[in-house]
């Protein structure tokens, strides 16, 4: 990793201490080592490693089958509804501590529901129990994602079976879109098509990894046969102008995780990322950290990317930190009420470290 300049300390607190939002978070990669074992033993589950040491050095990604065994590790730690409420509520303390006040994060419930025997509804009311109590004790809001999983061995069934439980949910219940996940190489979006239209008609949002391990065909695949509002990943778009400049135009916004990226070799360093690009090309970016546990980061972590790699300032930050508000999937009025929020604490922030106010 290409990472030689060290940050200025006052835009490092700015980093540290800004308010964030964060959208392309997964739930099942998001689980502390020290709870995977706790679950493991909750469950009778073999854990992958005796200790939290060496669960550490098993969760460090080492190339992308290791990783789909420790994602499989993962999910097979997780077989109760209060299994869910337990890493909510933990994926909530995380982002507190980071100062992130919203996240949308994704999860895969046909894969839990069918390998683990759990119940969806159940499931979900677990974690719902997290989130209430994320939200009561740390003010983190958080809405729900539900991936079908193209690679499944139920695939494209995989889709249908999430679109039939989410359509029918009441805002409460906090899932606010249908996304797509897995593995893309050699599961192109076509046979999705129908059940990403069904989403549509119930009222939900749509997302779809794309052009992550695939190039930009699959991008403007998801675009034109999925109808997807935002795309997860989306960084070989880069090999392709004309689609750059769509995006652009459209304002297509793309959920950027350059850590993971950089682990997975979708790039070979942050050097190499597009992200600085698409910006200026007039993508609506945002910086997601994907699995911060896997990758060994965090969305604090990521930002600190932009700064010492890509030489962002203040007005670079936390004009992206915001650009994850607004693009988030929630009511206009509720997305303004949280810009408000956002830009008042940015301008106390700023005041505080003797930073002069942000550009309109
Ligand atoms: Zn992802």
């Amino acid at each position: 990793m290409t990472d030689a300049e060290s940050i200025d300390p006052t835009l490092e607190s700015f980093i540290r201490r800004m308010p964030k939002a964060e959208i392309h978070l997964h739930l099942e990669g998001s689980v502390r080592p020290a709870t995977l074992l706790e679950l493991a033993r909750r469950n009778g589950v073999a854990p992958p490693a005796p200790d939290e040491a060496g669960l550490r050095e098993f969760f460090r990604f080492r190339d992308f089958p290791h990783f789909i065994e420790v994602y499989i590790a993962v999910c097979s730690c997780l077989r109760t509804p209060d299994d869910f409420a337990t890493i909510v509520r933990e994926v909530g303390e995380d982002a507190a501590a980071q100062n992130i006040r919203y996240l949308e994060i994704h999860f895969n419930p046909e894969t839990n529901v069918r390998k683990r025997g759990l119940d969806f509804h159940q499931m979900l009311a677990g974690m719902n129990r997290g989130r209430a109590e994320a939200r009561d004790r740390w003010g983190v809001e958080m809405r729900w994602i539900a991936d079908g999983v193209r690679d499944s061995e139920t695939s494209p069934w995989s889709v249908t079976q999430t679109v039939d439980w989410i359509a029918s949910l009441s805002p409460g219940d906090g899932v606010v879109a249908l996304g797509l996940g897995g593995n893309e190489v050699g599961y192109p979006p076509t046979p999705f098509a129908r059940d990403f239209a069904r989403a549509r008609a119930a009222g939900l949002h749509t997302v779809a990894h794309a052009g992550e391990t695939t190039g930009p065909q699959t991008i403007c695949d998801s675009l034109d046969l999925l109808g997807v509002e935002r795309i997860g990943h989306g960084v070989r778009a880069a090999d392709n102008p004309d689609l750059v400049a769509r995006l652009a135009r459209d304002r297509v916004p793309l959920e950027l995780c350059p850590t993971s990226n950089v682990c997975t070799g979708v790039v070979p360093d942050f050097a190499a990322h597009p992200f600085r690009a698409f910006d200026e090309a007039g993508i609506p970016v945002t910086v997601n950290s994907d699995d911060p546990p896997l990758f060994g980061t965090t969305l604090t972590d990521e930002f600190l990317v932009l700064a010492r790699c890509w030489g962002y300032d203040a007005d670079g930050i936390q004009r992206i930190a915001l650009n994850a508000v607004d693009v988030a999937f929630l009511p206009p009025d509720e997305r303004a009420a949280m810009r408000s929020a956002f830009e008042a604490e940015f301008g106390e922030l700023r005041q505080e470290l003797g930073l002069p106010a942000a550009p309109a």
